[in-house]
């Protein structure tokens, strides 16, 4: 099988042909960052006009790259939800035009599921069932990965997802917006993580769910306490200014990195009470690709047993080498649809879902926590 996957649910508008064997034919990403840097965060309308200007010509280079034309295609997956609605209907239009045009099926595909599932390209030894934690700039979730299409969610935030508190802390620290994660990743490495004390969120809950709201507000006062002025872009602080900046950042990192820990600690011993053959940790989403996540991360999981899979980076943001591999999953499970109409006017309605869990909550979660 050979499989076109599309994805344009946020700010990046991204394709990639994936062969069923696993093996990565081309992939594309043309990234909104310049926007989201200059606006502050992703404006739907804008987004969406984004996508729009670059979706064919990147969906073309895909193809080009890998060598192959339309007809050398088994089937077209493309991202339906979650996500911004305006944003996911450029992508889904584009898949059914080309499975329109070359009568091929069309695989709709659950964006966190194809942040999980992408570790499985790499990773031949990661069978079902496993354990996920993703976490990126929409979505910090704890799932147990039963078989494919059938997760037990035993976490998820709630308020802010932990890429969200990495990007505004990046901000009001005043770095690269275009890069706000790497960035404070970076950062971080200068400063002192002990020197200031922000509290772990959630201690007094015992369950699997996160809040980065709290750390984001204990940040923005810290700065506000050092005097430090977001306007000021890092590059022209004093070495003093640079100093206090990098200790905040380090300090964020370790607290936002121990919630995580504690989650993951927890939802180990939760789910090998459900399914007690789970091998596997992935960690997937953005922010899965900051070394210090992934070192830390590996620390617990080892001292349970266990292993830790994380994609390399360009496959833990967003990308269309995973919604092609969960396309491959879903296609050869004969899970699709059939090839729309050739005809299929502009307007036509069709299946798109911003909001969509990724299977079920975890029932005995709250009497887990007591
Ligand atoms: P979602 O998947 O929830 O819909 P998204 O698609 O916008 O959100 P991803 O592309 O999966 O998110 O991840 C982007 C997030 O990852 C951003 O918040 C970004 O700051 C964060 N991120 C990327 N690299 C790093 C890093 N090295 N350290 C910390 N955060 C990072
Ligand atoms: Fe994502």
């Amino acid at each position: 099988l050979v499989v076109l996957g599309i994805e344009t649910s946020c700010d990046d508008t991204a394709a990639a042909v994936v062969r069923s064997d696993g093996e990565i034919l081309s992939q594309v990403v043309s990234s909104q960052a310049d926007l989201l840097a200059r606006y502050g965060g992703v404006a739907p309308k804008m987004a969406e006009e984004a996508h729009s200007q670059v979706i064919d010509q990147v969906v073309q280079q895909a193809l080009d790259e890998a060598n192959l034309t339309e007809i050398d295609l088994s089937a077209v997956a493309v991202t339906i939800g979650p996500g911004l609605s305006l944003c996911l209907r450029v992508g889904v239009q584009k898949a059914r035009k080309i499975a329109g045009s070359f009568n091929l099926p069309i695989v709709g595909v659950h964006h966190m599921e194809g942040h999980a599932l992408v570790a499985r390209v790499l990773e031949k030894e990661l069978q079902f069932p496993f354990l996920t934690l993703l976490i990126s700039g929409g979505h910090n979730l704890l799932v147990l990965a039963r078989d494919l299409g059938q997760y037990l969610q035993l976490g998820t935030t709630i308020d802010d997802a932990i890429g969200e508190a990495y990007d505004k802390t990046a901000r009001w620290l005043g770095l690269d917006m275009r890069r706000g994660g790497p960035a404070l990743e970076e950062l971080a490495r200068e400063g002192n993580a002990d020197s200031v004390k922000f509290s772990v969120p959630m201690k007094q809950h015992k369950d699997c769910n996160f809040s980065y709201a709290g750390l984001k507000t204990q940040v923005r006062i810290a700065i506000a306490s050092k005097s430090i002025d977001p306007e000021t872009p890092i590059s022209s602080a004093s070495c003093k200014d640079r100093s206090a900046r990098a200790d905040i950042a380090a300090s964020f990192q370790r607290v936002a990195v121990l919630h995580l820990e504690e989650r993951c600690e927890r939802a180990i011993e939760w789910a090998l009470k459900i399914e007690p053959n789970i091998k596997f940790l992935v960690v997937s989403g953005g922010v899965a690709s900051n070394q210090y996540v992934r070192t830390r991360l590996d620390h617990i999981v080892k001292e349970k047993g266990m292993q830790l899979v994380c994609p390399p980076p360009s496959l833990c943001t967003d990308n269309g080498v995973m919604i092609a591999w969960t396309g491959i999953e879903h296609f050869r499970k004969g899970r699709f649809d059939p090839p729309p109409p050739a005809d299929e006017p502009e307007d036509a309605v069709f299946d798109l879902r911003p909001r969509w869990p990724l299977g079920e909550e975890y029932a005995e979660g709250r009497s887990e926590a007591r």
